[in-house]
């Protein structure tokens, strides 16, 4: 008897049968673009293998101007049906099912050629649309028809039609972006008959067995976005004209409210594709925030709907669904919804891969294969890199020693965690806990290694981490002055108004700590007022008339930066703006381009520029330090001293925009040669 007994059941769809109601949902990684099809087959294969009961490619254009950008990958020629044909017979040997997405981008493609029912400029493009004309919108509906019958000449088994997210066929829908008054514009009829008539085209040329997804936008969280009312009339047309599957889209890419991020409550919009659950009989997909087994089977058994779909989780482990269904669910490397290594990637155009599993998309050039000899390697320090490094090496077959000097593991995740909107990172360390003891690594916590302790050893690897860089203020020594590591350990008080020093990455998550009560992202309910987010069948779009209803923050706080300039414009290029709105809405107070001049027992005094121009005092009751790292070398240089060969990752290495995805590849790729 299986612990997922929904979630493993086997999906008929008359022709054909899923093994199972995990879709690996659509994911852009960037290696189509590359030419590299060996990689880009090895990437879904492995999926394959990993039991996905069904897998939806990144998204391909139809067209060049249909491309989320030029260059973007697509099927429009004989040459890339042989290319994709690598990746279908891949899967197809690992016993897999692959469906291939067709994502015309419309207005959202970065590109001056870009085409949309109406030449309105979307707010996260500098590119104004062309407007389509009847045979514009012609040639757009058979391209997307052609390449759905190439889909099926390349060997997929089936395409999914995306139409949510915002982008072209979601465009005709809504008003805002419709303002046509022919037949593909004005009333919703009018509105509706482009994705209709995609649909109709798109089952007439790949014919009757091959599955059809259709990626609905159920909630748009855009002004002015589809009524409820809409979306059901939407889905039982997109039924009649042929579609075997129905997949869940939240929120258009313009949407000023998080729909993937971390901070996002899990499974916390699964409630939407149940109100769809009943009104339509063809198989209905959730989607968003859906990261174990145990959501999956609950949201199915709850019948929020027919199948779960997760995309990132397969990049963390591409074995989720043969984990599980094996009773290995706690071995699952959890995807923490951070967006750094995927989304952060492809929108800075490179590769994806997986701040937890580096591997991804990188799976023919970085292997943790079978070590020909098994070496005594030492591993210090349990913070990220030192996991990834210990972990990997175990995997190797070498016999790993592990030593913290702290009683538990995690470093600088353990503080991640402890911030409201992290609690993924939990998952994380709880998931190292368990492969450590699968793994059998020998782990020695609350010991602090000498450099003599780890003689002997084949192999020594320092990841002892980073302490707090001093920033020598004077008055930095007063009671009420505080390191970062001490208020989110809770071993220090903090008062009711608090000024931060540093708006890095670590000052925005105190900012965070220190202004949230309870959070949101373990109270759905909450988290929805927090964002404005309402239910679509009451209001438009899905968005609350009266707008974010934020709690009242726990303190004011104001945080302080030395250079000038916005704070926070390098945090993660798709949750930076999450991080900055949050902060906004709970009225923290930014300034930048100041010097420190003191702290006193009142505050802060700081001044302005070279001339130290505009003195002022920021009154704070608890100042707090977060003015970067500096890396710990004592043991390396100790071990240097001592003849000892051994290797420094993480932040030992280097503190300078230290990352839990920068450690945990450098740990990975150390582990593979070791
Ligand atoms: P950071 O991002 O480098 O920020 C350090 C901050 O300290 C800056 O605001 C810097 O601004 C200030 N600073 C540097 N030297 C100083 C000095 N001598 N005196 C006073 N202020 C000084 O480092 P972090 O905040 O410690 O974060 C560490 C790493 O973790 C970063 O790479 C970050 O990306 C990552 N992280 C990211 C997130 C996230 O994306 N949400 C969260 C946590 C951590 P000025 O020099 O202008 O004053
Ligand atoms: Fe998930 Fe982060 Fe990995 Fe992306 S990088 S798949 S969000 S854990």
């Amino acid at each position: 008897m299986t612990d997922y007994p929904h979630l493993l059941a086997p999906l008929d769809l008359g022709f054909v049968t899923l093994k199972n109601r995990v879709l690996m949902g659509s994911m852009h990684t960037g290696l189509e673009e590359r030419g590299d099809w060996a990689r880009v087959a090895a990437f879904y294969g492995e999926r394959a293998r990993g039991g996905a009961g069904l897998i939806v490619t990144g998204g391909m254009a139809p067209n060049p101007e249909g491309g989320v950008f030029p260059g973007a990958a697509g099927l429009f020629s004989a040459d890339d049906i042989a290319n994709h044909r690598i990746v279908t017979d891949r899967v197809h040997a690992e016993g897999g099912r692959i469906a291939m997405q067709i994502l015309h981008a419309g207005r959202y493609a970065y590109g001056p050629d870009c085409v949309g029912p109406s030449a309105i400029k979307s707010p996260i493009s500098p590119f104004p649309p062309r407007e389509l004309d009847e045979a514009g919108i012609e040639k757009q509906i058979a391209d997307i028809a052609t390449a759905a019958a190439r889909a099926r000449d390349a060997g997929y088994d089936g395409v999914e039609v995306m139409g949510s997210e915002g982008y072209f066929l979601n465009q005709f829908l809504v008003t805002q972006t419709n303002r046509r008054t022919d037949r593909w514009g004005g009333s919703y009829e009018n509105r509706m008959r482009l994705p209709l008539e995609v649909v109709r085209r798109v089952r007439a040329a790949v014919g009757a067995d091959f599955i059809v997804i259709y990626r609905l936008s159920m909630i748009d969280l855009v002004p002015d976005g589809s009524s409820f009312e809409e979306v059901v009339n939407l889905a039982q047309r997109v039924e009649q004209a042929g579609a075997t599957i129905l997949n869940t889209g939240i929120g258009w890419h313009e949407a000023r409210v998080p729909t993937i991020a971390t901070s996002v409550p899990r499974g916390g919009f699964a409630w939407v594709t149940q109100k769809l659950m009943g009104q339509v009989t063809i198989p209905v997909i959730t989607s968003n925030r859906i990261n174990t087994p145990d959501l999956g089977e609950r949201l199915l058994a709850q019948g929020c709907a027919d199948m779960v779909s997760m995309a990132r989780p397969f990049l963390a482990d591409p074995a989720f669904v043969a984990k599980a269904a094996s009773g290995r669910a706690a071995e699952i490397a959890p995807c923490i919804a951070c967006n750094q290594a995927c989304l952060d990637h492809t929108f800075s155009g490179k590769v994806s891969t997986c701040l937890v599993n580096p591997r991804a998309c990188h799976e023919t050039e970085l292997s943790l294969t079978p070590a020909e000899v098994s070496k005594r390697i030492a591993v210090v320090g349990a913070g990220p890199a030192g996991l990834a490094a210990a972990l990997g090496a175990a995997e190797r077959g070498h016999s790993v020693t592990l030593f913290e000097g702290a009683d538990r593991i995690g470093g600088q995740l353990n503080l991640a965690a402890s911030i409201p909107g992290k609690e993924e990172f939990r998952g994380l360390i709880a998931w190292y806990e368990t492969m450590l003891a699968r793994r059998g690594v020998d782990l020695r916590l609350g010991t602090r290694a000498r450099a003599q302790d780890l003689r002997g050893f084949d192999g020594v690897v320092v990841a002892t981490g980073v302490t707090p860089r001093d920033p020598g203020i004077a008055g930095q020594d007063l009671p009420h002055v505080h390191s970062y590591v001490e208020v989110l350990a809770g071993t220090a008080q903090t008062g009711p108004r608090v000024a931060i020093v540093g708006a890095g990455g670590i000052g925005f998550d105190v900012a965070e700590f220190l202004v949230t009560g309870d959070s949101p992202t373990l109270d759905a309910a909450a988290w929805r007022a927090e964002w404005g987010v309402a239910d679509p069948a009451i209001h438009r779009g899905g968005l609350a008339p009266a707008g974010p209803q934020p709690v009242p923050p726990l303190r004011q706080v104001t945080m302080l930066q030395r250079k000038a300039g916005k704070p926070g414009r390098h945090l993660g290029k798709t949750t930076g703006w999450i991080h900055r709105a949050t902060l906004k809405m709970k009225g923290v107070r930014m300034v930048s381009g100041v010097n420190y001049e003191r702290i006193t027992p009142e505050g802060i005094e700081i001044s302005h520029g070279p001339d130290r121009r505009d003195p002022a005092l920021i009154g704070a009751d608890t100042v707090v330090l977060c003015a970067g790292q500096v890396p710990m070398r004592g043991l390396a240089d100790d071990l240097a001293a001592q003849g000892t060969v051994c290797h420094v990752i993480g932040g030992a290495d280097v503190a300078t925009e230290l990352d839990a995805k920068r450690a945990i590849d450098q740990g990975t790729r150390l582990a593979a040669i070791l």
